[in-house]
């Protein structure tokens, strides 16, 4: 295939996939999936894996497709390592409609009009990223919904070079394995539903970033905290010195914490403690935390603060009771690297370099599934899309970024092979 028609195959599949509406709903993981739609998108895949002749597909009851590819190499060649990819079937739900309307348009610069009829326009003023695309052919929504980009531009990548291998034996690989998530959007909770033995990788990569050349391998560790505080309810008439009020104790509380270790108060590797959530009623409060950091020692001293803060609360009013739960959500991806699998982040640069794509590293503040794949101690960093403004109604995919996080991947491939290729 020349670029042309790598493009158009890497398009067709994208506008196939966008066209399945597939947003997944927050519930904390009560529900996998969280919504019908996923099922949609993930059956759609299935068929085609089977299509390809792809071995060990399977479809879970939580709704994670998983498949292997695998090695093709000459008998008695060594078995290179196993490498995984990873991608979310969902797209965000930001109050945009489900649908995605997605048109193609050659960008010459200046504004674009997204919606004549709704009259909604992405202002190059406001939009400075669109500048380095003039020239280009991209895709842009209707202004009524997100792209999809995040994630089935992965969708397309992955297919795409699973299709390319099987349809040319004569291109060499080790044992390949995927995993399509759903809920990615909503908590990770595809992921952690994940049964590891379908997705026996050394290591593995996710693409699920932004512009062309974006590399992650650094995510925060991330988890969450519950206090309950009970205090002792009482009529205002006899209320002096029995009523312990929950509410105030939730505010003298969240005050013993350093306003200035909050998301609105910290940038680049800077962890906080968010207060999400005070509930309260005359008996009872409950305060919700979101706990970040990048540095794992860091992080680990900020749930012991915690604690030592529910202890302060205790001494301030030995009258309340208070009880508190606290729980990993995910790691840093970086805490997982060892001499053994450090190639596979080595690898995206090298990759890069080779097909002339500059790299820029970005220590994220939030996480991917691969923050929590790597817990399992299978490492998973993460590249480009190609993608931009995701999660907006602006969001937008130029075409030749799809195609170089392709090439990207199709390099990876080739890279695990190591001195067996
Ligand atoms: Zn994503």
């Amino acid at each position: 295939m020349n670029t042309k028609e790598l493009e158009e195959a890497l398009v067709e599949r994208f506008l196939r996939y966008v066209n399945v509406p597939s947003q997944s709903h927050p519930n904390g993981g009560s529900k996998v999936p969280s919504t019908e739609t996923q099922w949609d998108m993930a059956r759609l895949l299935q068929g085609e894996l089977k299509s390809l002749g792809l071995k060990d597909i399977s479809l879970s009851d939580k709704c994670v497709l998983t498949a292997q590819l695998p090695a093709n190499l000459p008998s008695g060649t060594p078995l290179p390592p196993t490498i995984g990819f990873c991608a979310h079937i969902d797209t965000v739900d930001v109050s945009l409609s489900p649908v995605v309307k997605p048109r193609r348009l050659h960008y010459t610069g200046g504004d674009i009009t997204l919606n004549a009829e709704k009259n909604i326009i992405m202002r190059a003023a406001q939009h400075p990223e669109l500048s380095p695309y003039v020239g280009q052919e991209l895709i842009v929504t209707d202004g009524t919904s997100v792209l999809g980009a995040d994630n089935k531009a992965a969708l397309a990548n992955i297919m795409t070079a699973l299709a390319t291998l099987v349809n040319d034996p004569a291109i060499p690989h080790g044992n390949i394995c995927v995993a399509f998530v759903p809920d990615e959007e909503c908590g990770l909770w595809g992921s952690k539903n994940m049964d590891f033995s379908k997705f026996p990788a050394d290591y593995a990569y996710t693409i699920d970033c932004c512009a062309l050349g974006e590399v992650v391998y650094e995510t925060f560790n991330a988890g969450s905290a519950e206090i309950t505080i009970h205090g002792v309810s009482a009529h205002p008439m006899s209320a002096k010195g029995v009523l312990v009020n929950p509410t105030l104790l939730a505010v003298d509380f969240v005050n013993l914490f350093d306003r200035k270790e909050t998301p609105e108060c910290t940038e680049g590797t800077e962890g906080y403690i968010w207060c999400q959530t005070i509930r309260s009623n005359p008996t009872t409060a409950t305060v919700e935390l979101n706990i970040r950091d990048h540095d794992k020692a860091r992080y680990e001293r900020r749930k012991a603060l915690i604690a030592e803060n529910v202890e302060k609360l205790r001494r301030m009013e030995p009258r309340c009771r208070v009880e508190y739960t606290m729980e990993d959500t995910y790691g840093n991806i970086a805490d997982a690297v060892t001499d053994e699998n450090k190639q596979a982040i080595d690898h995206i640069y090298t990759a890069m370099n080779r097909l002339g794509i500059t790299p820029h590293t970005i220590a994220m503040r939030g996480g991917t599934d691969g923050s929590f794949i790597s817990t399992k101690g299978i490492l998973t960093p993460n590249y480009f899309t190609g993608g931009l403004n995701f999660h907006s109604n602006c969001e937008f995919l130029p075409i030749p970024s799809l195609r170089k996080s392709y090439e990207v991947t199709m390099m990876l491939i080739a890279l695990a092979l190591g001195k067996h290729g």
